[in-house]
């Protein structure tokens, strides 16, 4: 299997990803939302052994946006890249926006009780107000 690789606009930052990425979720929340500046983030999550910085170091800046997670993009070019945590070390949030190469699809909708008003999500995938099994799903879609 090819490594799946990464870069910020610029193309400062490039990384590359070894085996699968874990299940992708496009996410609603609202640190999400003004981070991409999108209706939602499409994420996957990583063990640490399997990500890669190629180039770029010198160009990474980080934003703590809570205790728990420090996020972290290009200072050139500001492309929102990945997010680290600290009560979970060993897992990299991984933007799939800045992936070539990606085969997996989004199974599910995360966060969506802070989904932006005007976004309808109509894909039909399952919903979830935070974590999928953190708290009781809000309603399979079947649109
Ligand atoms: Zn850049
Ligand atoms: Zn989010």
């Amino acid at each position: 299997m090819s490594n799946i690789q990464g870069k910020c606009l610029c193309e400062a930052v490039s990384y590359e990803i070894s085996g699968q990425l874990g299940a992708v979720y496009n996410c609603h929340c609202s640190k999400c939302r003004r981070w991409h500046g999108a209706p939602f983030r499409t994420r996957a999550s990583i063990d640490v052994s399997q990500f890669k910085l190629l180039s770029g170091e010198n160009c990474l800046s980080t934003f703590k946006s809570s205790e728990n997670v420090t996020k972290f993009f290009c200072k050139v070019c500001g492309s929102p890249l990945h997010s680290t945590y600290a009560d979970r070390p060993n897992v990299i949030g991984i933007a799939i926006g800045a992936l070539e190469g990606v085969e997996s699809k989004p199974e599910a909708n995360i966060f969506t009780a802070s989904k932006a008003s005007w976004y309808e999500i109509t894909d039909g995938l399952p919903q979830y107000k935070s974590w999928p099994g953190s708290e009781a799903k809000v309603r399979e879609t079947n649109e």
